[in-house]
């Protein structure tokens, strides 16, 4: 019972503990998949978002002019510029009205008179003190005589929604002081649209800038399916956010070129996980991992199945082992006998007709089951050979086990055995006589050998929808269930029942091969103390033995 449990426990064991282990490592697998997904995403984003920082920066150069302007698009910076010459002629020179939609308006500021003036919109009130002291306190640190351009003028709140969005030109004295400062004002939602906005989404329907995306994504047009894009001011209200928005994925944020008059806003960029999932192995997903449990599965099967032929073949070699001592044994003994035997009807003892007739019945019964060793021994080679040819003649079935039957009469007469035989005519069956008769030898010899001395014995002939059925029973030492498929097994000999019973462990491998080979099967029921019954059925339809 225990070693069924074990043979049993042990496989499953392995199977699950394969089964956990390529689970654990699909699971690991997919985990780390997951994290190289979210890393690349990551990394996309932070790509995509310096980029934004770069592309709106560069935006906002061309428009105001801090950079190389567009040939033909008018130049805020140019602008002032040009009236800051005017200015040194003629001091009363106006402010140009600012040329672009974006800004809001145009201020001219005077450290010395503290006067501003302004063109296009004239800011009151807050705004304009705010402004004030802004350019008040400005203090570009810069050499003498010198016009320059500022990208932001430092002073107004960059953490406040409203900060003032001012660019400016700054003029110096002698001294390295600020003697003026001629300056843009943006306005905040102009600038977004005009800056901002065509990054993600060009008003002209067009794709987005070739430069914004990796180029690994560059194949997609549109910025809003490789990633979403939140704009944030100082204060951190949204200014723009482009749809979906891809809130699964990792985000990243940057702060927008604190020396634009954008200080304190932020872009926020999250990339569409599928549009990353295709440039990753098994689409981010992981390895299948179905499949990598399926391979772990069928490498531990593969292990057990490996492990029970070895234990198998260890087995084999251990039960042809036992054979050869047997089958030596089996040969000895009756040898021994029958040579005993013989020398005492050679002796003075042969006058005496009573003891001389028992000696050569002993000598036949040896002789008997020397031929049945012999012959199964011999057989058993030949099947293994593929070498035993089986010869298909029609039979009376009845008629051939009767005639084996003659072999048992004798030690039937002498009450070695008490032999109750019953065969029904069963109708013709095409075979190998000597074969089939060779399977009912074999069953009657394993009834008497693991019977009492004297016990009954039944052999029964029958018919049956179109099967003859064949029973030997005896009321024997009897079969453990768990043997009854192993010992048609070849070398195999049961442990339990009689121990010092021999034999080959031939005989009833040999029977199953002979009755499968007619088309026909053999069945056990049995049990330990009570007896056995082998029936052995064979299709009275059949067409030749192969
Ligand atoms: P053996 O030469 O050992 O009898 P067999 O192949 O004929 O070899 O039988 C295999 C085993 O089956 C035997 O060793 C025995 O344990 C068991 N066996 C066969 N027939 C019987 C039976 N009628 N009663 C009890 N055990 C049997």
């Amino acid at each position: 019972m225990r070693s069924s449990w074990l043979r049993l426990g042990l496989p499953f064991g392995l199977v699950v503990t394969g089964a956990a282990a390529s689970a654990i490592v699909a699971w690991r697998e997919a985990d780390r998949a997951q994290a190289t997904a979210r890393l690349l995403m990551k990394d996309y984003a932070s790509f995509i978002a310096d980029k934004f920082v770069q592309l709106s920066a560069s935006r906002y150069r061309v428009t105001i002019g801090f950079s190389d302007s567009v040939p033909g698009e008018p130049s805020a910076l140019r602008a002032l510029e040009e009236y800051a010459r005017k200015r040194e002629s003629t001091p009363a020179a106006e402010l140009p009205l600012p040329a672009q939609t974006v800004i809001d308006y145009l201020f001219a500021f005077d450290t010395e008179a503290r006067s501003l003036a302004f063109s296009g919109r004239t800011p009151a009130g807050p705004e304009r003190d705010r402004l004030l002291e802004a350019l008040s306190a400005f203090d570009p640190r810069c050499g003498a005589n010198q016009r320059i351009a500022v990208g932001r003028i430092p002073g107004s709140d960059p953490g406040a929604g409203d900060a003032l969005l001012c660019s400016a030109l700054v003029e110096t004295d002698s001294r390295g002081l600020v003697r003026r400062i001629h300056g843009v004002c943006l306005d905040r939602a102009r600038s977004v649209r005009r800056f901002f906005a065509p990054l993600i989404q060009p008003s002209d329907g067009g794709a987005c800038p070739p430069d914004l995306l990796p180029a690994s994504l560059a194949g997609i047009r549109s910025a809003a399916a490789a990633a979403s894009f939140v704009l944030r001011d100082g204060a951190g209200h949204s200014l723009l956010a482009s749809e979906p928005g891809y809130t699964d994925s990792p985000s990243v944020r940057r702060a927008l070129s604190p020396e634009y008059p954008f200080a304190g806003w932020t872009i926020e960029v999250a990339v569409n996980p599928a549009a990353v999932a295709p440039l990753l192995p098994y689409g981010g997903r992981g390895s299948p991992w179905p499949t990598l449990v399926l391979v772990g599965l069928l490498v531990t099967a593969s292990g057990v199945l490996a492990l029970a032929a070895v234990r198998r073949e260890n087995q084999l070699s251990a039960l042809q082992h036992d054979f050869v001592a047997n089958v030596s044994h089996e040969l000895k003994a009756p040898l021994a006998r029958v040579r005993l035997f013989n020398e005492l009807l050679l002796g003075p003892a042969a006058e005496d007709a009573a003891k001389s007739a028992s000696y050569r019945r002993i000598i036949d019964r040896e002789c008997r089951r020397l031929t049945i060793l012999i012959d199964n021994v011999l057989d058993f080679s030949r099947l293994k050979r593929n070498a035993r040819p089986y010869r298909s003649e029609e039979l009376d079935l009845s008629a051939t086990f009767a005639e084996a039957l003659q072999s048992f009469r004798a030690a039937s007469d002498q009450g070695i055995l008490d032999l109750r035989c019953s065969l029904d005519p069963v109708g013709t069956f095409r075979g190998d006589a000597q074969a089939l008769q060779q399977i009912l030898v074999n069953l009657l010899d394993n009834a008497a050998k693991y019977s009492p001395r004297g016990s009954p014995i039944d052999v029964a002939l029958t018919s049956d929808g179109g099967w003859a059925r064949l029973r030997v029973t005896d009321r024997g030492v009897g079969i453990p269930a768990h043997e009854h498929e192993r010992i048609f097994e070849p070398f195999y000999r049961s442990k339990a029942g009689d121990g010092a019973t021999t034999g080959s462990g031939l005989g009833l491998a040999l029977v199953s091969r002979t009755v499968t080979a007619h088309g026909g099967q053999i069945d056990v029921q049995s049990e330990p103390g009570k007896g056995s019954t082998f029936v052995v059925s064979l299709p009275l339809a059949a067409p030749a033995a192969s």
